[in-house]
């Protein structure tokens, strides 16, 4: 297809500059783009980001108009990305909801689920989390044992997740919980949206090599939730769960945009930094490496657009989402891991000490999560295999 922007297109982007320039948080766009320390202050920070988003209508680019959203063309929503990536715009709070729950329950929900959540998680009104990994059941999602069983008229749901992103925060939780041992696992599976607010539900945060906190362990003590908190049918969480790991996937792919700034960036860098008087980027060496990253991150751009027109074709994403997934995760290490590498002994220092307030250092940590998330590299790498190329199925599965 073709991915020059039309006028209409041009318009929708300067529109968006312009807001950006108006509402960003003060200093940002002159480069103060550290994020409070602590956690609480970073938590109101966000929040405040998100609302000022959503009131310039701009927090759910691609969510259809009767949900609140802007009803963003696919080709429009790239232009956001570029442009939030180019500002390097703050992180939004509530991502995994507007990015995986909203649009899921939108395809998958009831009426009533999305008249009482959709729009509260665009506001940010109700911060959201996934409740999927266990000890025993990352990679191998079925192997859940988090248990539901219909007590009375409700579900009391007992067991532990792990790994839940801002369960800290989280006001809801999207949680899997096996419903049915007697079948194939896939088949005993159920999901669930429940309160995080209520006795049975107790968080503990996991500290990252990051220095920070966003992971939780979740433990759940006869927890409740009723039929009605139930998406698609009961013993039917498969398939919900592999809807939302799909948006997920879609998600993490859009770290390309980052990445093509995150090249630019690293350019300045090596023109910056000097090494014997001279600056690094005339070392024939550190020039090899960058035309490398040059050629790898727009090639992971042009295959996301290749990926974006099947998804325009189908409406949904495909299992192309983990190409992107796998291609940007990867590069994202690998780059960020070179950067921190130029500074030679520098790299070593951390946060205000560092080059840019450590912000290579803080990218380069998170980079490692990013190929873990939402399936690891080895499982993308099966997805293309089986579900792409047409290989044999992985001897395990
Ligand atoms: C930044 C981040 C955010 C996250 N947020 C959430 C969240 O909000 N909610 C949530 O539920 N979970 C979350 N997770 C957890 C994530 O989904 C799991 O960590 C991931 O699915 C891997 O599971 P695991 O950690 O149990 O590793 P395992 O599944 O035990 O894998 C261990 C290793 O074995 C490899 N492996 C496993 N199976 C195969 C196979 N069949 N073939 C080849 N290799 C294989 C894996 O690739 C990996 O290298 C998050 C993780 C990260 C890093």
């Amino acid at each position: 297809m073709d991915f020059s922007f039309s006028p209409q297109e041009e318009e929708f982007r300067q529109e968006l500059r312009d807001w950006l320039a108006r509402n960003l948080p003060a200093g940002w766009l002159e480069g103060q783009r550290s994020l409070p320390e602590d956690e609480q202050e970073r938590a109101i920070f966000l929040r405040n980001w998100q609302r000022t988003l959503y009131e310039g209508n701009w927090a759910g680019v691609s969510w259809p108009k009767k949900y609140g959203g802007r009803g963003a063309s696919l080709m429009e929503e790239v232009i956001y990305q570029q442009e939030m990536a180019r500002v390097k715009a703050p992180p939004v709070l509530n991502i995994i909801g507007i990015g995986m729950i909203g649009p899921t329950l939108m395809q998958m929900g009831t009426e009533e689920q999305k008249a009482k959540y959709v729009h509260k998680i665009l506001s940010g009104e109700e911060i959201w989390c996934q409740g999927y990994s266990e000890p025993n059941a990352g990679s191998d999602l079925a192997a859940i044992q988090t248990r539901a069983v219909r007590e009375k008229g409700r579900w009391v749901i007992n067991g532990q997740k792990v790994w839940t992103s801002y369960a800290h925060l989280a006001d809801r939780c999207f949680l899997l919980a096996r419903t049915d041992s007697t079948g194939k696992k896939h088949e005993g599976i159920t999901a669930f949206l429940v309160d995080m607010h209520q006795a049975g539900v107790q968080t503990r945060p996991i500290h990252q090599m990051s220095d920070h906190r966003d992971f939780n362990e979740i433990f759940l003590t006869d927890a409740v939730a009723y039929d009605e908190d139930i998406v698609g049918q009961v013993n039917d969480g498969w398939r919900v769960s592999i809807a939302l790991l799909m948006h997920e996937r879609v998600g993490v792919a859009r770290q390309v945009f980052a990445l093509q700034q995150q090249f630019d960036d690293l350019v300045a860098m090596s023109k910056a930094l000097t090494q014997k008087g001279r600056p690094l980027i005339e070392d024939p060496l550190v020039r090899a490496r960058l035309a490398d990253f040059y050629a790898k991150t727009r090639g992971a751009l042009l295959n996301y657009y290749r990926n974006l027109t099947q998804t325009m074709k189908r409406g949904v994403p495909g299992p192309e989402g983990s190409l992107d997934k796998l291609a940007s995760s990867e590069l994202g290490k690998e780059m960020l891991g070179y950067a921190v590498s130029l500074q030679g002994p520098h790299g070593t220092l951390w946060k205000e000490d560092a080059w840019v307030d450590g912000q290579w250092q803080d990218g380069y940590m998170f980079s490692y999560g990013l190929t873990i998330a939402g399936g690891t590299t080895e499982i993308q790498k099966n997805i293309v295999a089986e579900r792409i190329l047409g290989l044999p199925k992985d001897i395990k599965s």
